[in-house]
């Protein structure tokens, strides 16, 4: 099966006599005790059952285990590690993910941010006690562009193992797992959802053996799965996520091009553009650049919130990947210690029309 087709027929788990073309949702949290039965909708569910079987295909992988948010995904790896462990993750991380290791995982665990754009630093950073590399790329907001297959190579000689937030890029245009990673992660939040009303969060394994039963245990007796009816809305969501990607992926290719020729913009940041510093790797490892850009705004954060407040099409709004346009400010978001530049605009190219979207950004730069 190709993509596309996997997207709209894998997983489904239909058991009505009806037979109905559709997966009815099952709210029931218990079931009769019988040879297969799922039991306790904690431990397992029709829907989230189909949900995991459709992920585990779209990534390559052998088994997926969904959760009621992407953080609540990464917490997951992070909790099945040996307290003590040391972890090597991406200086410019998600930073609920990184709060997440800073703050809750505080002396349970050990991190190194490195700058990951640069593989000798990874190497540079492990030690006897590191279990975990965490990649992100593209990464958010800077859209930087580390190669996954060579920070692979590095941790399997050591027997580390690899994990990949993949929410930029998507199954559509990256697998990571082919790549040479253990683990993808996703906020199914974003482009997965695509319509920014569930939240929800997943993680997919190259094999079932080994830390994964752990991952299993946690998603399973932590508890922080999601319902039913998300599930739902997330399996009828993936069935269009190859034709969005590549709506979203066109889109923001042609708008990073316009902006980077705008005399009020001064830089742009989108892995497709050749003056990328990291073009080729992604060009390398990724079939599509994604639907995600940033950039600054000539002068300063006034300038920038100046754009925001003309635009007409683009929410000012958080999070990203839905069909409509988002546009942020991040470093207003991310507080006084953030690297991100104060004039950088973050931008979740959305499927309105492309004449309107370059319309509506030309006249709020003239302004
Ligand atoms: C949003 C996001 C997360 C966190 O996911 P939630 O669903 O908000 O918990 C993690 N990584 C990246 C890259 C994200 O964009």
């Amino acid at each position: 099966m190709k993509l596309e087709t996997i997207a709209i027929h894998a997983g489904t788990v239909i058991e009505d006599k009806n037979r109905p073309a559709v997966q009815p949702i099952t709210l029931s949290t218990t079931f009769e005790h019988a040879e297969g039965s799922p039991v306790y909708s904690r431990a397992n569910n029709p829907n989230r059952l189909a949900l995991e079987q459709v992920l585990a295909k779209l990534e390559h992988g052998e088994a997926a285990a969904a959760f009621s948010s992407g953080n609540a995904a990464g917490m997951a790896v992070f909790q099945s590690l040996n307290p003590g462990s040391h972890i090597i993750a991406p200086d410019d991380m998600y930073h609920g993910l990184r709060s997440l290791l800073l703050n809750v995982f505080k002396g349970i665990l050990e991190v190194t941010f490195v700058d990951m754009t640069n593989v000798n630093n990874i190497a540079d950073a492990i030690n006897s006690k590191t279990a975990l590399i965490w990649v992100e790329t593209p990464s958010n907001p800077l859209l930087q562009i580390s190669d996954i297959r060579r920070i692979c190579e590095i941790a399997n000689e050591r027997h580390i193992k690899v994990a990949c937030d993949n929410t930029f890029a998507t199954p559509v245009f990256q697998n990571p797992l082919l790549l040479g990673a253990d683990f993808v992660m996703h906020s199914t939040t974003k482009y997965l959802g695509g319509h920014s009303d569930i939240l929800g969060g997943a993680l997919i394994t190259k094999s079932k053996e080994g830390l994964w039963e752990r991952i299993k245990m946690v998603q399973q007796v932590g508890g922080a799965v999601p319902s039913p009816f998300d599930c739902y809305m997330l399996t009828r969501s993936i069935k269009t996520l190859p034709y969005r990607m590549k709506g979203h992926a066109e889109h923001a290719g042609i708008i990073a091009t316009f902006l980077q020729q705008h005399t009020k913009v001064d830089k742009v940041y989108y892995p497709g553009l050749l003056s990328h510093p990291n073009h080729l790797t992604a060009a390398a490892q990724m079939s599509g650049f994604g639907g995600m850009l940033s950039f600054e705004v000539s002068g300063t954060a006034k300038d920038a919130d100046r754009v925001i407040s003309k635009l007409n099409f683009f929410t000012h709004a958080t999070s990203l990947g839905g069909v409509e346009s988002l546009i942020e400010r991040r470093a207003a978001v991310e507080g006084p210690d953030t690297k991100t530049p104060q004039n950088l605009l973050r931008v979740s190219v959305g499927l309105e029309h492309l004449d309107d979207l370059l319309e509506d950004l030309e006249q709020a730069l003239d302004k």
